[in-house]
Order: C-alpha cells, then sequence, then structure tokens
C-alpha cells in the first residue's frame, strides 16, 4: 500500500497548482497526485486544436511542472474513498493512504435530454485526448457542422473549425444574441461585433432557437429547431454545460449540493481532512454570497492555491467568485469581469456606468494599435466598482485583469480616477485618456449629477 502526506485527485487546471502550492508552503511534506488520463490537455485550449494548434499533442500540459516540484505522479482512478481509514483505492486495486486529501476531479459535459443526443456524430467537449482526436478525424468528412451554444466556447470552436476546411458551420442559441449570458443585454456591442465577426467568417448563426430533436438513424443527418426548421448536419457539437464529478465524494458521504462538493471558504469539505477545488468544487459569488454556477480555470486555479495553502495552517480565504472571462476572434478581443450591468441590477444593486474609449497605444498611429472601449459597473451606494467590460484588441486580455483587481479591491469610482499607471505609446493607451480612469471619471460625474 502507498502512503503520502498529501493526495491530490485530479491533474488538470485545479489539482497541479493545489499539488504545487502545498510543496510550496510545505516543503518537507510527501506529495502524490492520482489522475486517470495518460496525458492531460490545457482545458481552455481545446478549441485551437481544430484550427490553430492541429493536434491534442500540441495542447498538452507537461509533467514535467510535477517532476520539478518533487510531486510523485500515479495514473489510475480513484474508485473509493474511505475517510475513516484515510485510504483512496484505485481502479488497479492498489490504495494509497493520505494525511490530507485534495480532490480536484473536476467536471463533466452534460448528457443533454434532447431526444437522439446518442447518436453517432454527436459530440461533446471531453477533456480526453482520444475522443478529440476521433472529433478531428470525423471532421474530415463533415460538410454540415452544428454547434450548440454561443457563448465562449460555441465561438471559438466555430472560428477554429471554420479555419483551412470547406464546411458549413452553423450555431444554434437559445438566447437573442451570442455571448449573452456573459454579457448581459447592455454590452450587445461587444457581441453583435463577435456576431459580425463571425458571419464574415461565413459562419451561420440561428439565435433565439433550441434544438429540439436530432434527426437521422444512427447518425446524426439534421436537427429539428424549435421554430420548425431543420438544418443539415453530418456532426453535432454540444458546447454547453457541465456537472461536477462528485461520485468519489458522494460515496464517501462528503456533504454536496447542486454546485458539487460543499466547501467553506478555506476550500475545506465536510470532512477537515480533506479539501476540494475547481470545478467539481461549490462556489459562491463574491458580490452576493449566493451560489455560483461560474467554472472556469481561472477559479479552479485560484481555490487550488487556497486549498494547497491551508492543509495544516489556515492562511488564506476564498473571497468567492468575481468571474473574468475573455475570448478572442482574429484581431477582436471581448472581455468582461464581476457583474454585468443586468446581472448587477438583478441582484439589487442600484448601479452608475461609465464608458470610455480611446486607442490602446499612443499616438493611435503606432503600429499594431486597436481602440479599446471599456465600460465600468459601479455600486452608486457605495461607488465600489462591481463590474467592467472591454473590447478592443489582444490588450483587452490583460486590461480586463486589471479591472479584476479594481473589483477584487473594492475600489470605488474615486480611487479608480486617480489610479497610478505606467504608459508608454507602444504598449499601452495615453494617460491623457486612459480609458480606465476616463470611464470612472464619467460615472462620477453622473453619481453626483
Ligand atoms: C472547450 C473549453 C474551453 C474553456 N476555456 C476556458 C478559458 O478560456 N478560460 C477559463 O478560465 N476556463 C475555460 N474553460 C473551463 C476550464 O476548462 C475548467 O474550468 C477547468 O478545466 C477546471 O479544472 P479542474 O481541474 O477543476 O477540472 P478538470 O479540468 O475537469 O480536471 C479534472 C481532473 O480530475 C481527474 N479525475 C476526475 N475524476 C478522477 C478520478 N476518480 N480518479 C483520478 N482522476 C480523476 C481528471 O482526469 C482530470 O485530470 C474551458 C472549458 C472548455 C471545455
Amino acid at each position: 500500500m502507498k502512503q503520502a502526506d498529501v493526495v491530490v485527485i485530479g491533474g488538470s487546471a485545479a489539482g497541479i497548482p493545489a499539488a504545487i502550492t502545498a510543496r510550496r508552503h510545505y516543503p518537507e511534506k510527501s506529495i502524490l497526485l492520482i489522475r486517470k488520463e495518460k496525458q492531460v490537455l490545457i482545458p481552455c485550449g481545446i478549441p485551437y486544436i481544430f484550427g490553430t494548434i492541429g493536434t491534442p499533442e500540441n495542447n498538452l500540459i507537461s509533467d514535467s511542472v510535477l517532476q520539478n516540484n518533487n510531486i510523485e505522479l500515479i495514473v489510475d482512478e480513484a474508485k473509493d474513498l474511505s475517510t475513516a481509514e484515510k485510504k483512496v483505492i484505485l481502479a488497479s486495486g492498489e490504495s494509497v493512504l493520505y494525511d490530507k486529501l485534495i480532490l480536484a476531479t473536476g467536471s463533466s459535459p452534460l448528457v443533454l435530454p434532447i431526444p437522439g443526443f446518442d447518436k453517432e456524430n454527436v459530440y461533446t467537449i471531453k477533456k480526453d485526448v482520444q475522443y478529440l482526436q476521433n472529433l478531428l478525424n470525423a471532421l474530415k468528412n463533415v460538410k454540415n457542422l452544428v454547434i450548440l451554444g454561443c457563448g465562449f466556447i460555441g465561438v471559438e470552436l466555430a472560428d477554429e473549425c471554420k479555419k483551412n476546411r470547406d464546411i458549413n458551420v452553423t450555431i444554434v442559441e437559445i438566447l437573442d444574441q451570442c455571448l449573452q449570458i456573459a454579457f448581459g443585454e447592455e454590452a450587445c456591442k461587444c457581441c453583435q461585433e463577435v456576431e459580425d465577426y463571425l458571419a464574415k467568417q461565413g459562419i451561420h448563426i440561428i439565435t433565439g432557437a433550441k434544438i429540439e430533436e436530432i434527426l437521422g438513424n444512427d447518425k446524426v443527418t439534421a436537427v429539428k429547431l424549435s421554430n420548425g426548421k431543420e438544418i443539415k448536419a453530418d456532426a453535432l457539437i454540444v458546447g454547453i454545460g457541465v456537472s461536477p464529478n462528485v461520485e468519489l465524494a458522494r460515496k464517501a458521504g462528503l456533504a454536496l449540493n447542486k454546485g458539487g462538493i460543499i466547501v467553506d471558504t478555506t476550500m475545506r469539505t465536510s470532512d477537515p481532512n480533506i479539501f476540494a477545488c475547481g470545478d467539481c468544487a461549490s462556489k459562491f459569488s463574491f458580490f452576493t454570497g449566493q451560489p455560483s454556477g461560474l467554472r472556469l480555470a481561472s477559479i479552479a486555479t485560484t481555490e487550488a492555491r487556497i486549498a494547497g495553502a491551508n492543509l495544516y495552517e489556515i492562511s488564506r480565504k476564498n473571497p468567492g467568485v468575481v468571474g473574468v472571462f475573455s475570448t478572442a476572434l482574429g484581431n477582436l478581443t471581448v472581455a468582461i469581469a464581476g457583474m454585468s450591468e443586468k446581472g448587477a441590477r438583478q441582484c439589487g444593486f442600484e448601479v452608475i456606468t461609465g464608458e470610455a474609449e480611446a486607442p490602446d497605444k499612443h499616438p493611435a498611429g503606432m503600429p499594431g494599435a486597436s481602440k479599446m472601449w471599456v465600460k465600468l459597473i459601479f455600486n452608486k451606494v457605495n461607488g465600489e466598482l462591481v463590474g467592467g467590460a472591454v473590447k478592443g484588441g489582444p490588450s483587452a486580455g490583460e486590461f480586463i485583469n486589471t479591472i479584476s483587481a479594481c473589483i477584487q479591491n473594492r475600489m470605488r469610482a474615486d480611487d479608480i480616477a486617480i489610479f497610478q499607471t505606467g504608459t508608454h505609446p507602444a504598449v499601452t493607451a495615453s494617460p491623457i485618456v486612459y480609458p480606465l480612469v476616463t470611464a470612472a471619471e464619467i460615472a462620477l460625474k453622473s453619481m453626483k449629477g
């Protein structure tokens, strides 16, 4: 029987940083990571397998990150967990004793209750090298591809599948616009530009419709929509919805809810020696404390760094999910942090917003400059920043992270108006029209008015 001070189950966005953090905080402890797959995909890179990077092999996390941190690896499936014996039982029959355990078992795609969902050539996005290789191979014989869902994953998949392929791509989205769940209606400026970009690539978007049935004998041949239309399909990729992998936790009798394994703000489960983080763990909003359904790699890694640090002494506290997203299509990047204006109002906040636009280099004629639009959303009552959206070129991806830092530090419009930035013509907007500061000033004017 094997034994380690710290055992981590799961080898992806949560499991790896949890193990590395444990190593950093507890250098004397033995650490062992169990994961079921031989090779681990970079989850966020999956859409790019179908275009830009070409194969699953080009989208792997190297095991050297474990070796370099003196973390032992077992490739096997954890089948059972005895909390009384502090023992994990593996599919191979081997057992591993732990002192502290971190569950980072992630999530799996939802099986949707659509008639015909089990037909051949209906794919979900499994984080599995062979499965994605099979999908990549299948695309060679696909003329008509339908993608269900126009969220971040759907738009990225559509764009990538269309690249270098003579293929008709249609996205079906139940809401009125793409990316609407993330951006809310008020940021439809971003959503519209994304739709325009996709249309330019020849991608067809059907909004306000649901796939009601997947047609065909063994294999999908078409999908039937709620508006009565049928669309030809040689393959359907479902780009929405995951459910937390909680089977092991359930067997061990850990407390669960709809969002996954219940954890407190230290990432501890109902068993004091077991922590959970990432997609398998339940989440709450930074703003309201209400349950949050967001599942992101950036959230998983943050939670992992809290769990790994807290194993033997509590030093970190989970502030809840802020929710920071970005996506890039060609030269267009759209990103959001925190609440959308609509989302904030739905949560009962009275809000004031400010918007600004400026080139992201100065002067605007500098090579590679893009226009950057920024929207900030403030709580009218105390002036604190509760959300932001950015649209621009590649620089928007890091810009949204600055906004996220302001949100997490509960900065008010007045603080942001005098935010000290470093600027340079080749890499940032001009300090005179810095859009973060201008948007805050505009919001302040409305607050005072
Ligand atoms: C197509 C796509 C694109 C995405 N893009 C982004 C993005 O751009 N930005 C972002 O922040 N998020 C993105 N996400 C979300 C992100 O991928 C997830 O939030 C992230 O993978 C969660 O990490 P995790 O480690 O919690 O879970 P997972 O990635 O699901 O990993 C779970 C791990 O646990 C292992 N495991 C599970 N059960 C067992 C067991 N019983 N025994 C042994 N091992 C087990 C699995 O094998 C795996 O190693 C994307 C997701 C998808 C599908």
